[in-house]
């Protein structure tokens, strides 16, 4: 049963062949049994999912199913679902019990799906490691002494160590592809604007984008299905028609053109990635793909206008966590200026802080010029690198992450080699364009190695083909990690 894919587990439920609550206990057992090992969820809520799991049996029985009703799936705990504790990582939000849904979550929700836990994270999306959690660090299933990468590192282990059909995840600069890059799994960001943000705790309003992390690409495009659409709450939601991401899944890929960066090929890749990623392009070549090098140049300034604009914009949206409306409030104060201070200062963990210095810093009256709107300019040709490479290629492919996941506690004190994780998806966000990253073989140690493929905006449906054909073709995707 854990080793279904989305479409089997749906036949199977409407086949009734396995129920909803039956197929959610196996799950909630899996995770009682594995979860201590791995840390990949926060919140459980047994009654809730199997409240839920009982409703999808009922819709089942009269024939209203749709393609993912009373499958148990998790959420990142990120997205804000009603009755279900949301964190987001963070001491500062310990005890906040969302009042109201997530629009991502809505969607699950209509479609019949069913919540079987709030997934572990970096407090507020902030990490690479999944070690800055208030709630622990995540262990990777390949290997318990190393991470799962970050920051939706507890979706990427629940889906590899199979205690979820598959799961949500975020990405601001990297956070869906990194950890599904070190945890052997599938997962996509799409074009931001695609997924309404409503409901879903902001780190980088301009950068966050929510996708799907599962198993195959298949698996990916169905969530993507549930989860995309136009929403009036969010701002920057997209008025666009509903897409099946499925249409396209089997084409050939005949004549298809990869644009490789010189730039993603270059110092600091790590020799396994190296191989692996080449490996995969030669299978490309072999499903009837062309390869043309093509040049990303500002490739390396995307981590520093990162670093200015994530802040920037996180130092704004931090400012909500006072200790006044809800989430942590320190015990004792003098004051209201002392209860602020004293919330904000033991609520966030030393990340966050770090985050909120940073973005105060290059906000402030005589560093705005210099450090802000710098960077917003250098975004804008990080961008056009893109426009400028998709002249010449339909999809541009690369590693996700310069290596496989290091040892917990490795990168530790050292942040600036913890952002160096980021240097291949981050440009993608800065661009607004959709990432991916699939599996594509082993590195040192036996651990997981990913894929990234970029596409032109909301290119997804092509991505997704060019994924689903290589694991047509190859097994990596359907490896799982031996933990018992
Ligand atoms: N690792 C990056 C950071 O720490 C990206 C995180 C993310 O995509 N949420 O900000």
């Amino acid at each position: 049963m854990f080793n279904l894919s989305l479409q089997q587990i749906g036949d199977a439920l409407r086949a009734k062949k396995i129920s909803s609550v039956e197929l959610a206990q196996l799950y909630l057992d899996r995770i009682n049994a594995l979860n201590p090992k791995l840390n990949a969820y926060i919140t459980l809520q047994p009654e809730t999912t199997l409240a839920q799991a009982q409703a999808a049996d009922v819709r089942l029985a009269t024939g209203k199913a749709d393609v993912l009703t009373g499958i148990p799936f998790a959420q990142k705990d990120i997205f804000c679902a009603k009755g279900w504790l949301t964190t987001c990582g963070s001491k500062m939000l310990h005890n906040f019990v969302s009042p109201y849904d997530a629009h991502v979550i809505t969607q699950f929700n209509n479609a019949g799906a069913v919540n079987l836990g709030k997934t572990n994270m970096d407090e507020f999306a902030m990490g690479s490691s999944n070690e800055t959690s208030h709630y622990g660090s995540v262990k990777n299933p390949w290997d318990t002494a190393r991470v799962p990468g970050g920051s939706s590192g507890g979706t990427a282990a629940a889906v590899a160590a199979r205690l979820c059909a598959a799961a949500t995840g975020t990405d601001t600069g990297g956070s869906i592809r990194q950890p599904a890059a070190l945890c052997g799994i599938s997962g996509i960001k799409p074009t931001y604007g695609t997924v309404s943000r409503y409901g879903m705790i902001a780190f980088a309003s301009s950068l966050d984008q929510a996708g799907p992390m599962a198993r195959s690409a298949e698996d990916c495009a169905l969530m993507l299905n549930v989860m995309t659409g136009f929403d009036e709450r969010d701002s920057t939601s997209l008025q666009r028609d509903k897409e099946d991401y499925t249409r396209d899944l089997a084409k050939p890929l005949n004549g298809l053109r990869i644009g490789l960066p010189k730039e993603f090929f270059a110092e600091g890749l790590s020799d396994d990635v190296a191989q692996a990623v080449e490996a995969a392009i030669a299978e490309y070549k072999k499903l009837g793909a062309t390869v043309v090098e093509i040049s990303l140049p500002n490739t390396k300034l995307s981590i520093p206008v990162y670093y200015v604009l994530a802040p920037a914009e996180a130092s704004s949206n931090l400012s909500r966590f006072d200790g006044v409306r809800y989430g942590y409030r320190a015990p004792d104060y003098t004051d209201l200026a002392d209860m602020y201070e004293k919330s904000r200062a033991q609520g966030f963990g030393e990340e966050v802080k770090r985050r909120i210095m940073i973005g105060t810093y290059v906000l402030s009256h005589g560093y705005y010029d210099a450090y802000y709107l710098q960077a917003q300019k250098i975004r804008r040709l990080i961008a056009q690198d893109f426009t400028e490479a998709f002249k010449h290629c339909d999809v541009i492919m690369g590693p996700t992450s310069p290596s496989t996941a290091f040892k917990l506690g490795e990168k530790g004190d050292d942040p600036v080699q913890m952002y160096l994780s980021d240097i291949y998806t981050i440009a993608v966000n800065l661009a607004g364009l959709p990432g991916m990253s699939i599996p594509c073989g082993f590195g040192e140690n036996n651990m997981p190695v990913g894929l990234q493929i970029i596409g032109n905006y909301f290119d997804e449906a092509r991505m997704l083909n060019v994924a689903h054909k290589y694991q047509l073709a190859t097994d990596w995707h359907s490896r799982a990690p031996q933990i018992i």
